[in-house]
């Protein structure tokens, strides 16, 4: 293992010990292919390990049935289960420098952005945890010679796989939601970003989490989590990541019924009209494409900007984004990391190319930025068609595509005309018209006047082939429990 510069003691030092699973509450070490987790900035590989095999995830499975199963962790009284989540909060709050450094020597994010992210996973966990005291069921009207109430319980053992690009926030997303509704739970993180999960697991037996209700398998998809996907005694799949493989799991989880929540890609609209505030526009536009590199799920790719200020605009956009410093994720100027491996960096540039091939036309950036290290410069394509693949297809790097538009109606008509329906924007100092449009655009969230603000309370998820099922509010708590109905005649 090669630590990279300016780790604090505490993640040196957890660097150096072995990268395990948690199975039934026991770190133990894998018993599949070797796995090697490469530092996107240096290309220096951090940590090697053996992955999860196929008997971990069989294992891991069986303890997290067994737990759920005997009741240690569902039938703890509501506020028990409270305090020890909140135990948990307490624990990466002390830990959220390290858990930082992690997702920033893993991912490549800027180290700023890390702690943003691990501070939003510590409020989402704090939302939570005050949840199973608060789940309620219902009294139903029936006739008098009945008596009827529905109760919910929790769905059973939940599966969560993640991605790379917000390791610490989107394993909170899938643990504790389905913790709060008395669930067990198996943790795949992606392979690329282990390190903080593997802290999480470890925070979780700290704080009192009994064996087997949180289990955490390291591996790749198409082995551990498919794995998950296809065992007879997963109840509930919660995925992030591409549409193509939430179409995969859907698949698969099809065969044993599994409840499946997807929180998938995007190609989101931002709309900038005329009668916006341009240097919030401006700002926020850019941050909406090229924050976390571009590398997420919900960032404002397709940047549709009214026809009277459309030159003007790119003008500053690409004035602003040419100060825009792209380093390390541990070198405090960086506003842009890198991306987060060389697939990554292969895929980002080759859509580059084909946005040259297709016509549009490249006003700024374009290029990979030094021979190590797998950093992009912020691209701006000016003069993009909404048909042209760039607008199209979700490409998770810093790459934007500008299109004008004439009138709301049109604005409408192309922030609609995609595959994608998960996040937009709205920049304009007409209420009115920001509740058109807000009205009017299909995808889960719209934000006016702002862009990519997420927070626990309200509900977060996909229209169209972004995904369904809604993480974060009280929509995450609908899908972590079934309804029961209870009749009595009287
Ligand atoms: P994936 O969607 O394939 O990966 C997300 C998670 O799913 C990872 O943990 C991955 O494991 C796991 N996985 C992969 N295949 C399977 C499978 N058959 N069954 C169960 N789990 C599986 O994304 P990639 O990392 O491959 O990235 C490819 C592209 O996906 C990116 O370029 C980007 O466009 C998009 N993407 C979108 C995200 C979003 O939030 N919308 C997030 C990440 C990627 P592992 O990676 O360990 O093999």
């Amino acid at each position: 293992m090669t630590p990279t510069v300016a780790l604090s003691a505490e993640t040196q030092s957890f660097l150096n010990q072995p990268m395990r699973n948690l199975i039934d509450g026991d770190f133990t070490a894998g018993r599949g292919e070797g796995l090697a987790v490469v530092d996107p900035a240096t290309e220096n590989t951090i940590a090697e390990f053996p992955a999860a095999g196929a008997d971990d995830v069989a294992d891991a499975v069986a303890a997290a049935r067994t737990a759920f199963d005997d009741g240690r962790w569902r039938s703890l009284p509501p506020a028990r289960k409270e305090k020890v989540l909140h135990e948990l909060g307490e624990l990466m709050e002390r830990d959220l420098q390290q858990l930082s450094e992690l997702d920033t020597l893993d991912n490549g994010m800027p180290l700023a952005f890390a702690q943003y992210a691990v501070g939003f996973a510590i409020d989402t966990l704090r939302y939570y945890a005050g949840w199973p005291t608060k789940i309620e069921g219902t009294l139903n009207p029936v006739p008098g010679e009945y008596f009827s109430y529905s109760s919910r319980e929790p769905v059973g053992v939940c599966a969560g796989i993640t991605p790379w690009n917000a390791p610490v926030s989107v394993a909170i997303n899938k643990v504790v939601p389905a913790l709060a509704c008395g669930n067990t739970v198996v943790l795949k993180p992606a392979e690329q970003t282990p390190l903080s999960a593997v802290r999480l697991a470890e925070l979780c037996v700290e704080a009192g989490i009994p064996p087997g209700v949180v289990n955490v398998v390291h591996g790749d998809g198409p082995t551990v989590g498919s794995a998950l996907v296809s065992h007879p005694d997963v109840d509930k799949i919660s995925f992030t990541g591409s549409t193509a493989t939430g179409r995969l799991i859907q698949v698969k989880a099809a065969e044993t019924m599994k409840r499946v929540t997807l929180e998938l890609g995007g190609k989101s609209p931002n709309i900038v009209c005329a009668d916006a505030d341009l240097d919030a526009a401006t700002g926020g536009s850019l941050m909406a494409a090229f924050a976390n590199s571009g590398q997420v799920c919900y960032a404002g790719t397709r940047l549709f900007v009214e026809r009277s200020i459309h030159d003007e605009f790119v003008q500053r956009l690409v004035a602003a984004s040419g100060a825009m410093t792209v380093g390390g994720g541990f070198d405090p100027a960086s506003q842009l990391g890198p991306l987060v491996s060389a697939e990554q960096l292969d895929r980002v540039r080759s859509y580059i190319k084909i946005g040259v091939d297709e016509g549009a036309e490249l006003v700024a950036g374009g290029e990979r930025i030094g021979e190590t290290g797998y950093f992009v410069a912020p691209t701006i394509f000016a003069n993009v068609s909404n048909s042209m693949r760039i607008a199209r297809e979700e490409i998770f790097g810093p790459v934007v595509s500008v299109i004008p538009f004439d009138d709301e109606e049109e604005a409408l008509r192309l922030a609609n005309d995609s595959e994608y329906g998960l996040g937009a924007g709205v920049w304009t100092r007409d209420v009115s018209r920001a509740h058109r449009l807000a009205a009017g655009i299909r995808s889960g969230i719209v934000w006016v006047n702002t862009y990519g603000d997420l927070m626990p309370s309200f509900p977060f998820g996909g229209y169209k082939q972004s995904g369904y099922g809604r993480e974060f509010g009280s929509a995450s708590i609908d899908t972590y429990t079934e309804t029961k109905s209870v009749l009595l005649r009287l």
